[in-house]
């Protein structure tokens, strides 16, 4: 199976950028990632303000999917997510919902160990990797890897995990994918500005799928359909989630436009994925039972 080395890495989503892979529509692939800092941190004493801000974010990519053309629609596998044996999370004063309280800058290390994130001697959580940061290039001509937007980025979604599904648009030929920002675990918000931050490999499969129209980013668990959309405000992201979400209902089956909205007002959640991006995102999750009468197949 190919492999992407960490190494190979962008700060920009940008459609002149050169690939530095190519794989075949149908093609399942290991993709090496770095944590958001760069792997600057290496001890509790790497305190956010002695690192080289300008390293952040990196995403491996990008991957040229064969057969992939302006208007197509790419379908991200996530088969598995590996993670290293410690993360790392970080906070400073000013930064994130409670950055007012802080009094200083912490670094720490969290060893994963049992897939258990040790936070301290009393507090361990169960580890569920996610990718922060995966995405195409974007119509417009660069977007940098710390923002999240229509296509895809940086949206932290816990819900990209093992075993979902993300649908990205394909805005310039090959599609352009990367991916990195790997989470252990991670809370909806993100609301002191990290995750457990950490590096792992990620195995991809990719399919692309020709004359659909679906609302992006869009992403599929075995239990629920998600749309995901990221704005200046919270309360902007949540509004165009929820139009995705409300877009996909109307155009896939027989509803009329209020019963539509009636729906989703009483059979989906509607929820924050992080609230510290440049572009807050939100998304609307609507459980897949819901529509078992109907044909419905994404
Ligand atoms: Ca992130
Ligand atoms: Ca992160």
């Amino acid at each position: 199976m190919k492999t992407l080395s960490r190494e190979k890495f962008i700060y920009q989503m940008n459609s002149k950028n050169q690939s530095v892979m190519q794989v075949e529509n149908g093609e399942t692939f290991i993709v090496e990632t770095s944590d958001c800092f760069n792997r600057q941190i290496s001890s509790e004493d790497d305190l956010m303000s002695n690192l080289d801000t300008e390293c952040f974010n990196p995403a491996t990519g990008p991957i040229f999917i064969e057969g992939a053309e302006v208007g197509d629609v790419l379908k991200v596998q996530v088969l598995d997510i590996d993670v290293n044996e410690y993360g790392v999370i970080a906070v400073m004063p000013g930064f994130g919902a409670t950055g007012s309280k802080h009094r200083k800058e912490v670094t720490k290390i969290i060893p994963i160990a049992d897939n258990k994130a040790v936070f301290n001697d009393k507090i361990s959580l169960d580890i569920d990797p996610m990718i922060g940061v995966i995405g195409t290039a974007p119509i417009t001509e660069s977007i940098e890897t710390v923002v999240p937007d229509s296509h895809g980025g940086n949206m932290d979604c816990k819900r990209i995990t093992r075993g979902s599904e993300v649908f990205l648009p394909i805005n310039v030929e090959g599609g352009l994918l990367s991916l990195g920002d790997l989470h252990a675990v991670m809370g909806d918000g993100e609301v002191c500005g990290c995750g457990v931050e950490i590096t792992g490999t990620v195995t991809l499969k990719v399919e692309v799928l020709k004359n659909r129209e679906l609302p992006l980013p869009l992403i599929k668990t075995s239990d629920s359909i998600m749309t995901v959309a990221s704005k200046e405000t919270l309360d902007s992201a949540s509004e165009q989630a929820v139009l995705n979400m409300y877009k996909l209902l109307v155009d896939t089956i027989d509803l009329s436009n209020e019963e539509a909205s009636m729906l989703l007002s009483i059979a989906g959640d509607l929820k924050v994925c992080q609230i510290v991006n440049p572009l807050k995102t939100a998304r609307y999750e609507l459980p897949k039972a819901v529509l078992k009468n109907y044909k419905f197949e994404i």
